[in-house]
């Protein structure tokens, strides 16, 4: 008699692939772990462990209740796929999201001449593909804002009837403040190890001993029950605070109020949907204000599903755009955090010490300078796909290349994001300890961002300038 076979990867190990295709006991489930992905880039050793963990506990949890698991560790997809048997048995794999993994699943397919795999739809969206897909080839112009108003509507979240609840669909005017003086930053009790996890600490060491690695003992959540203890102390000690210091950052303090979920609904953990569903009964509980709950929702049912669209409307070339023309290579101490510019100096430590930086810190400290200082697209995107736990080309690459560098000539954003260090100086304390002053504009003291920010306007006159957005600061600039 046919058996099913569920092929997953690791930021597939989700028990709903297995309530969809109806796996049973006698079925089987093969957890896959090919070195080509894990070598794709340079990953920070945090995220191997935190993929291979999800992996080998999600297969222990299903074994003791008797399904049929076999973990494959293999050189790549094809070998993985060994176990397979399309001719007799009902094959289902996870459509995957990046282009790298679908090509290279689809090759392995082709070599083996597997024509009949059924592949589910990623159940860690609201949209489907083609929903995605419709939305996207309807419009003129892919704003954001108004993805968001049908999200909202087609969703009915925040909705008082067809009206947006208390009369508006963002409340950013009440946001993205300063952090105030007495602002408190409640860290979660950091993971236990366990063996499972210390045995995978112990691989991954061995294995990529050279990827980038931290100092600090691993602290995520690798299984469900975890990953839900994340969530519930997101919405007890940060959603409330959430909105206001969105955008600001402190020393010492690498998550403010941040939700620090991206990684568990980017690999299988948590879904989306439950996570808004949670934020929105905290917020019918009186636990957080509307500007904090609405600038939250927004963050998910609004950018994370529009990003996935950008990237999959626009790839593949959409990894080799470059409309600023930027040649110059990523700097050195992006690996290192070796710079007396103390707030790339802070942001960059904290990248290696933890695998994560807050949203802010990603586009106005690393992409701003790095757009700055004209470095090619790839080569930052390469850099984030390299160091954050949370990472997945889908979600990299129309950050870093369309928010981050405006290398796709204002698909995602209106104007490039940039600063000097004024706007750092206003939204954290780096600059108080720094060796450059951001009100200082030559000498040696001067801050680099002021200089490199007028010549950044200065170099892309002939390509900004007629930009409405921009005209102010060319107007200032003559
Ligand atoms: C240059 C750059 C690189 C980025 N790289 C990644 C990445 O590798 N992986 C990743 O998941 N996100 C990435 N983001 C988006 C965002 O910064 C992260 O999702 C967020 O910082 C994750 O931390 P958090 O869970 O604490 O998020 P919070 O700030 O608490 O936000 C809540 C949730 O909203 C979603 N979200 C918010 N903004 C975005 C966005 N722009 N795109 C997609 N989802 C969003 C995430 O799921 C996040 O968990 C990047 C953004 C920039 C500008
Ligand atoms: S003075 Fe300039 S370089 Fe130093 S922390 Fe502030 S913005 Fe960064």
């Amino acid at each position: 008699m046919a058996i099913k076979q569920l092929y997953l990867f690791s930021h597939q190990a989700s028990r709903l692939y297995l309530d969809l295709s109806s796996i049973t006991f006698d079925d089987q489930i093969i957890l896959m772990l090919p070195t080509s992905m894990d070598t794709r880039y340079p990953y920070h050793q945090f995220r191997l462990v935190f993929h291979h963990s999800i992996v080998e506990h999600f297969a222990q949890e299903l074994q003791t209740e008797g399904y049929n698991v076999v973990v494959v560790r293999e050189l790549d997809i094809q070998a993985c796929l060994s176990l397979c048997d399309a001719a007799s048995n009902v094959v289902t794999f996870v459509s995957p999201i990046d282009t790298a993994t679908i090509n290279e699943l689809q090759s392995a397919l082709d070599t083996l001449d597997i024509e009949n795999a059924t592949f589910i739809e990623d159940q860690f969206f609201y949209l489907t593909a083609f929903e995605l897909h419709q939305w996207f080839s309807e419009q003129q112009h892919w704003k954001m804002a108004n993805f968001y108003i049908m999200m909202r509507k087609r969703f009915n979240i925040l909705m008082d009837n067809d009206k947006p609840h208390l009369g508006k669909y963002s409340f950013d005017g009440e946001n993205r403040k300063r952090a105030p003086k007495d602002y408190v930053n409640t860290p979660a009790a950091p993971v236990s190890i366990d063996s499972i996890t210390q045995e995978v600490i112990e691989r991954i060491a061995t294995e990529y001993p050279n990827h980038p690695k931290s100092d600090t003992p691993f602290f995520y959540a690798v299984t469900r029950a975890q990953a839900l203890d994340a969530l519930q102390h997101f919405i007890t000690h940060h959603l409330a605070t959430f909105g206001v210091v969105q955008d600001a950052m402190l020393q010492g303090n690498p998550f403010m109020s941040h939700a620090l979920l991206s990684l568990y609904m980017n690999n299988g953990l948590l879904s989306p949907k439950e996570v808004v569903d949670r934020v929105l009964q905290a917020y019918e509980a009186n636990k957080a204000p509307i500007e904090a709950v609405e600038g939250f929702i927004r963050q998910i049912l609004g950018w994370r599903e529009y990003i996935r669209g950008v990237y999959q409307e626009r790839m593949p070339e959409y990894k080799l755009i470059n409309h600023l023309n930027n040649h110059q290579d990523l700097p050195e101490f992006f690996w290192t955090a070796d710079t007396s510019m103390n707030c790339l100096h802070q942001t960059i430590q904290e990248t290696i010490a933890n695998s994560y930086n807050h949203h802010i810190q990603r586009l106005m400290i690393l992409s701003n300078y790095a757009n700055l200082i004209g470095v090619e697209p790839l080569q930052v995107s390469d850099w984030f796909n390299s160091m954050y736990i949370d990472s997945h080309d889908w979600v990299v690459t129309p950050n870093v290349h369309g928010m981050g560098l405006y290398a796709d000539g204002g698909l995602m954003s209106t104007k490039p994001y940039i600063s000097t260090g004024n706007y750092i100086n206003k939204m954290s304390d780096y600059c108080s300890t720094c060796y450059f002053d951001p009100k200082v504009k030559e000498g040696p003291t001067a801050c680099p961002f002021h200089q490199l920010y007028w010549s950044f306007i200065d170099r892309h006159r002939d390509t900004l300038s007629t930009n409405p957005r921009m005209s102010l600061m060319y107007r200032t600039a003559k």
